[in-house]
């Protein structure tokens, strides 16, 4: 067998550097190591001095993207800094996920952008995660309340309905800027799938930005089509590719669980 060598080019965060790489069973998994502070707190006694680093004996494995359609892995010896004072050991966050999260920042973003039009199952079988891991990602973005900025001009808009059965047992409804087909972004997100979701999402934009709006497409329920109807005066309904897609999604689900029952 003869090999050849690739070269890729990544993007990292800023101060994140690659120290290794590994091919494992079908993923790539990156060394990484990130710009310490020069100067830590201690959670305990409240003593700030300069960093005394200690490195903890496990190595984390963090989910990053997908590069050339396998997943990649961020891997890292979790940084200490020990308290001189009263010993204490304090973990220095990593500047690229959230704590207590084993995915990065834009793993997050990139399940956030993929459950527009989808669902939860899909999303979690296409980037083979957990779908209680996709369900995580979107209640943080629930109690997260992030504000639209009221500059953004949004010309596409989607409502769609998300079942969270896993672990958080509700309906949520998230409403994205389709603007970018290619990339759409999550504005809103709201719990249920009712009248007051929808609108509890879409009073999140001014009265221009709603007006701006040219056309929306929404999950084939009851409710959305007609109150983007009222709210959104100038925009006209879409049918269109993912919800289509969805739709698909949900009989060849029915299917394969019916092929499963009779094998
Ligand atoms: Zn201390």
């Amino acid at each position: 067998m003869s090999t050849v060598s690739v070269e890729i080019e990544l993007d990292l965060p800023d101060g994140v550097t690659i120290r290794g790489y590994e091919r494992h069973e079908g993923s790539h998994v990156f060394e990484v190591d990130f710009d310490l502070p020069e100067r830590c707190l201690c959670t305990k006694c409240g003593h700030e001095v300069e960093s005394n680093l200690r490195y903890r004996n496990d190595v984390l494995a963090i989910r990053d993207l997908d590069l050339q359609g396998q997943p990649s892995f961020w891997v890292y010896q979790p940084p200490l800094h020990q308290c001189p004072k009263c010993r204490q050991r304090t973990q220095i966050p990593a500047p690229f996920k959230r704590p207590r999260v084993t995915y990065t920042h834009r793993f997050e973003q990139f399940v956030l952008e993929s459950l527009v039009g989808s669902s939860v199952e899909d999303v979690a079988r296409r980037l083979s995660v957990s779908a209680e891991m996709v369900e995580d990602i979107l209640a943080h973005q629930l109690a997260a309340e992030h504000e639209i900025p009221a500059t953004a001009q949004i010309s596409s808009l989607g409502m769609d309905e998300l079942s969270l059965k896993k672990r958080h047992k509700l309906y949520v409804t998230v409403m994205s800027d389709l603007t970018d087909p290619e990339h759409p972004r999550v504005l809103a997100v709201a719990t249920g799938r009712d009248r007051a979701a929808a609108e509890a999402c879409l009073s999140k934009l001014t009265p221009e930005q709603r007006s701006g709006v040219r056309s929306h497409r929404t999950d084939m329920s009851a409710v959305y089509p007609h109150i983007c109807a009222e709210w959104l005066p100038n925009s006209q309904t879409v049918i269109d590719r993912f919800h289509v897609a969805k739709k698909l999604g949900e009989i060849v689900d029915r299917v394969r669980k019916k092929h499963a029952n009779l094998s």
